[in-house]
């Protein structure tokens, strides 16, 4: 059934860093495939913490993402499975922090991610053979470059982690320029898959106040699903391991398996309205 629908592109974005982004790709990716859906995580941050987190060590990255989008190759060549069934992973490496130059003059410049997904959806010249990918989640990186500029022209729907902290509205705004920019000169059709609340504590009144100033802005564009801050979620990167497969039962997988069901039931809505 899922055969027939498109590859979804989802971008893992805001321009700050340590809101949960790297976490919630792993994790979200690790959920998705868990209920049934075929994932593909795409490493977009020189420090490949998302490589890592998911068991691929800097050593054994041949291919990385870096050779996707400067010297085109497949991205069928630069994915590896993880120890998730299901669950891919273009892992990156820190030569990515060139790119800006590499690309300097390249042509289509910030659409090379996407053209290199939409080769992979057709299948390429031979046709099937490929894996096809229900979702593709993008990690990106902490700033606007030409990295992130990539992700947003390649992605349908930017799915935005926000930290439950006082500065959280303060970064939002920044995004959503930026998001605006990229719909009028990139992607005209990029949508808001939805805001996910992260690291929330329940013991700190902040993290609630927060959380209701989120929600009174942007409505149900937020998710039910909220992250609880788990010290299980921020341990099992230095395992390689996402948390869902470190303690399946811990709240902040819990919590992670719940946005899974949301993004899904949104991303079945969205195709019942079109
Ligand atoms: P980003 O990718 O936005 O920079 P990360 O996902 O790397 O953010 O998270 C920043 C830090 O917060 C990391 O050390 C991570 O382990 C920790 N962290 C993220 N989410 C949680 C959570 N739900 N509970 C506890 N720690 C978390
Ligand atoms: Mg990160």
């Amino acid at each position: 059934m899922s055969a027939e629908r498109p590859t979804r592109v989802l971008a893992v974005s805001n321009q700050k860093g340590g809101v949960g982004k790297t976490t919630t790709a792993i994790n979200l990716g690790t959920a998705l495939a868990a209920i049934g859906e075929r994932v593909l995580i795409v490493d977009m941050d020189p420090q490949g913490n998302a490589s890592t987190g998911l068991g691929v060590p800097r050593e054994t990255r041949r291919v990385t993402i870096y050779d996707v989008i400067v010297d085109g190759r497949a991205v069928d060549d630069a994915a590896v499975a993880t120890a998730v069934p299901g669950l891919s992973i273009i892992p990156a490496d820190a030569d990515m922090s060139g790119i800006e130059i590499e690309l300097a003059n390249a042509d289509r410049r910030s659409y090379r991610l996407r053209d290199a997904l939409a080769k992979q959806g057709q299948g390429g010249p031979q046709g099937g053979g490929h894996t096809r990918y229900d979702y593709v989640l993008i990690d990106c990186p902490p700033s606007l470059n030409l990295l992130t500029l990539n992700a947003m022209a390649a992605a349908d729907a930017v799915l935005v982690p926000l930290q439950c902290e006082f500065f959280a509205l303060e970064g939002l705004s920044q995004l959503m320029r930026t998001i605006d920019m990229v719909k009028r000169s990139l992607n005209p059709a990029l949508e808001i898959q939805g805001l996910v609340l992260t690291m929330f504590d329940r013991r700190n009144a902040l993290s609630g106040q927060v959380a209701n100033d989120v929600r009174a802005h942007f409505g149900d564009k937020v998710y039910e699903a909220v992250i609880p801050r788990n010290v299980r979620v921020s341990e099992a990167p230095s395992f390689g391991k996402p948390a869902l497969i470190y303690d399946l039962k811990c709240a902040g997988s819990q919590a992670y398996l719940k946005l899974a069901r949301e993004v899904v039931s949104r991303e079945r809505r969205r195709r019942q309205a079109a």
